[in-house]
């Protein structure tokens, strides 16, 4: 069975207590690789690899940093195919997606960055007579990534690339359940030619080796992306060691529809803003509040759309929607369903697990489910489900959708369709989210600021917000008296 190594100190080797994790194809249902089972002593032959490699990469020149980014931006390009397919395998979202969005995506966030850097300045803050003030920023040593399983090498490299680029080297943890593009991405870090020790990458579980991470004392800065409770457990970790740390956690989003949108975008938009990726993608619009005098046009519209969706074999390119990640997470999602249930919902699409034939007849499908029926504040409304589950609900004026949209513990991103400019910029302001989309969704520029108020994370990504996070800062006052 194949196996995925660890990458450190430039080189592939399995974990020193050599056991070994199953890791499952969910569209089957099925072991079909083997991940290393790490610990602290692996975490810590990553980190004395990332130290010493430090003292060579944070002097190298802008220029030779960027050259061996982009290339390694080129070779996932080159090896496409091949990386799609590995997503597809490992995560269980179509194929076609992977190739259209998630590698692609892996492949502008290092060429992003590896430019950024040659085209980034500091500040200068000067004091008429007295002194002129430059600020230095200087990468910061080792800096620990821990990624997730819904956008497996998009955000693994998200994080990489401005860590990199900044000059740090780095100690990574893809989330065990989708290790398999990390593993070909440190193949290709190795032909790219980039230093032993730049970059480490530590296969496991994350309660053991990712929480060796948090608490080592040399790795000084952490970027974390995934659920809001391990958030927290890291945060108790590392805040009292006064790590730097980047947060960027759960959602519940929510998708407002008002009546005076372009409803053949709202609705074709709003079925991919539920369903892309099964739902399993932190920016989803989970809720979806509809202004009352359209609600059984914009309903009846989107039901047509939604059960039309094919579902299945996400190798095959018609399929819109794949596997759920794991098998677990398909009981989750199937008993947040039986909660909407109990709770009074009513399910017009979907509701139960799709069971395919032939060779993923045991995978982990679940259909595209719509329920309505239920108030703002209730479980269903209020909880990450993270699936392909979205409400409907109604809604009559501006100020009571701002209160049912604001009323979650979260604060990611927000849709708002509305053809009143006055109006979208209003909700625009008054929105408790770190990222709101008027008549559009999941349209990224990577330079913006990206990350979520509330308890949907602390700090933002992107552009100089990812670079300042991997530098520290240091004024320089000179006398010109
Ligand atoms: P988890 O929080 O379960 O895991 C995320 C990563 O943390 C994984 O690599 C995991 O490893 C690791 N981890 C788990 N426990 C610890 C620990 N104690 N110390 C250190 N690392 C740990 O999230 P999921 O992977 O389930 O991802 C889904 C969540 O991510 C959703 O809540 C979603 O909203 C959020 N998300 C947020 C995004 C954003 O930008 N705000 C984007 C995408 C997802 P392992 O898997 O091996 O246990």
């Amino acid at each position: 069975m194949k196996k995925i190594l660890n990458y450190i100190n430039g080189e592939h080797v399995s974990a020193n207590s050599k056991k070994w994790i199953d890791n499952y194809n969910p569209s089957i249902g099925s072991v079909y690789s083997l991940i290393p089972d790490s610990d602290e002593s692996d975490l810590d032959n990553a980190q004395i690899s990332a130290q010493k490699a430090f003292v060579e990469w944070s002097k190298s020149s802008l220029q030779y940093r960027s050259s061996i980014i982009l290339k390694i931006a080129s070779l996932i390009e080159e090896n496409l195919d091949e990386f799609a397919l590995a997503e597809s395998e490992d995560n269980g979202k179509p194929v076609s997606l992977a190739k259209k969005i998630d590698i692609p995506r892996a492949a502008s966030n290092m060429a992003f960055f590896a430019t950024a850097i040659l085209h980034d300045s500091s500040d200068s803050h000067q004091m008429n007579q007295i002194a002129i003030n430059y600020t230095l920023r200087k990468p910061i040593g080792v800096v620990g990534c821990i990624s997730p399983w819904n956008l497996p090498l998009y955000l693994f490299t998200w994080k990489i690339a401005p860590a990199l680029a900044a000059g740090n080297t780095v100690v990574a943890k893809p989330s065990e359940i989708t290790p398999m593009t990390a593993y070909l991405f440190s193949k290709i870090c190795k032909e790219a030619g980039l230093p032993p020790g730049v970059l480490n990458i530590v296969h496991g579980y994350g309660p053991k080796v990712g929480a060796a991470m948090i608490k080592h004392p040399l790795i000084k800065a952490i970027s974390f992306t995934g659920g809001t409770n391990t958030g927290k457990e890291i945060a108790k970790v590392a805040a009292p060691m006064f790590k730097k740390l980047s947060l960027e956690l759960g959602g519940k989003n929510p998708n407002i529809i008002f009546a005076d949108c372009d409803l053949e975008k709202a609705v074709s938009t709003s079925v991919l803003s539920s369903f892309s990726n099964q739902g399993q993608i932190c920016l989803c619009g989970s809720r979806i509040f509809v202004e009352r005098s359209i609600y059984a046009n914009f309903k009846e519209k989107f039901l047509e759309k939604v059960k039309s969706l094919t579902i299945g074999d996400p190798l095959k390119p018609e399929n819109k929607i794949g596997a759920l990640v794991s098998l677990d997470h398909m009981k989750k999602v199937l008993g947040y369903i039986d909660i909407a249930k109990q709770e009074g919902g009513e399910v017009i699409a979907g509701g139960e697990q799709f069971k395919p034939t032939g060779r993923c007849e045991k995978g982990y499908f679940v259909k595209p489910t719509v329920i309505e029926g239920l108030p703002y504040d209730c479980r269903t409304n209020q909880e990450e489900i993270f699936g392909p589950v979205v409400t409907l609900m109604p809604f009559d004026k501006e100020e009571e959708v701002l209160k049912y949209a604001n009323s979650t513990v979260y604060g990611l991103s927000s849709t708002v369709w509305t053809s009143d400019l006055n109006k979208a910029h209003r909700m625009a302001e008054n929105l408790e989210a770190g990222i709101v989309w008027i008549n559009c969704w999941l349209v990224r520029d990577l330079r913006t600021p990206f990350g979520g108020m509330k308890k949907s994370g602390v700090g933002r990504e992107g552009g100089y917000y990812a670079l300042n996070f991997f530098t520290e800062t240091t004024n320089v006052c000179v006398s010109i008296d």
